[in-house]
């Protein structure tokens, strides 16, 4: 069996390959992702831990008791067949396993470098020696804290600094885009910084005449989109940055600069690699935007060294196929 990696709002997992992030809801504080095949599901959920946050074992209850309910209205018989402590990541966990007509294994454990409780859910339709790996190896890989947050997904994958939280996503068949921002506010300053991921699938048929000229391409299908829907703006223009090497794909970059509109006083800088990945045949596209802005009579700093430091980091840490 082969395994991939879903990474998803600061959790990584190694799933099979043949299982799909099915549905994904909430953020870094408190979410849920699904990953299913035709006879598997899993779910991983997250909560914060607060001050006034319950132990472990109060919220293991709370789960037990939400599914007895749940079984007790559809009349069927609940039993813990099994609950015993364990390990997870290092982290002291507990292993459930629920029957209900279904039989369902859980793990709850509760990290403090991430501020989280996370409980992973299987549930497979024939609970084989296949099942058994597949729990395996999730439970024995599972990263639930890092320096970094890994996203991957969609057979995508980069790496960004953990102040840049999940703002909005689509992910389709067809399309897919992801927009993570970091704001900082302070009484005289807003510091905002955006990644923004995009690519088109079946590139060579969409987009047969440009997409092995991605200036053109850029210029002819998506910068007025990207400009609206983005940089909120109606006209923008780009310059060539450069090119870059990413694995065995070469990366346009480019660049555009705005300072001040009418109604704020601010500076931004947005930078954007572009490139055409033949092994997906999918045009990708990974963008930084960085928002400064400051009342009268302050000087705006925009630092564009980091910036482009960050973006650099960020572009080197895609793997595309
Ligand atoms: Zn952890
Ligand atoms: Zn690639």
């Amino acid at each position: 069996m082969r395994f991939k990696e879903i990474g998803w709002n600061g959790i990584l997992v190694r799933v099979p390959e043949d299982m799909r992030l099915t549905r994904h809801g909430g953020d870094h504080r408190e979410g849920i992702f699904l990953v299913g095949s035709e006879d598997s599901l899993i779910e991983v959920s997250w909560i914060p831990i607060s001050k006034k946050s319950k132990s472990l074992l109060e919220i293991v209850d709370k789960i037990t008791n939400r599914i007895k309910k749940e079984a007790g209205k559809k009349k069927m018989d609940f039993k813990i067949r099994e609950r015993h402590d364990t390990v997870v990541n290092d982290h002291k966990a507990v292993y459930l396993l629920l029957d209900y007509g279904v039989k369902e294994r859980y793990y709850i454990w509760r990290c403090p470098e991430s501020n989280r409780t996370v409980a992973v859910r299987f549930f497979f339709r024939k609970y084989d020696e296949e099942a058994r790996k597949i729990i395996k190896t999730l439970i024995d890989t599972i990263e639930c804290h890092g320096e970094k947050y890994v996203w991957s997904f969609m057979k995508i994958r980069f790496e960004t600094p953990k102040t840049f939280l999940l703002n909005a996503t689509e992910i389709k068949s067809t399309e897919m885009n992801i927009a993570l921002l970091e704001e900082k506010l302070s009484t005289f300053e807003e510091r905002k910084r955006s990644i923004y991921v995009k690519y088109f699938p079946a590139a060579n048929v969409r987009f047969k005449d440009t997409y092995r000229n991605l200036e053109e391409w850029f210029k002819k299908n998506y910068m007025e989109e990207f400009g609206k829907k983005i940089l909120k703006r109606r006209k923008v223009s780009f310059k060539i940055k450069g090119e870059k090497k990413l694995g065995s794909h070469t990366v346009l970059i480019e660049e555009s600069k705005f300072s001040a509109t009418f109604t704020r006083r601010g500076k931004e800088i947005c930078s954007v690699a572009l490139w055409y990945c033949p092994e997906r045949n999918r045009i990708y596209l990974f963008a930084l935007y960085t928002q400064v802005y400051r009342p009268f009579p302050f000087k705006i700093r925009l630092k564009a060294e980091e910036h482009e430091a960050l973006f650099n980091e960020i572009l080197e840490s895609f793997r595309c196929h």
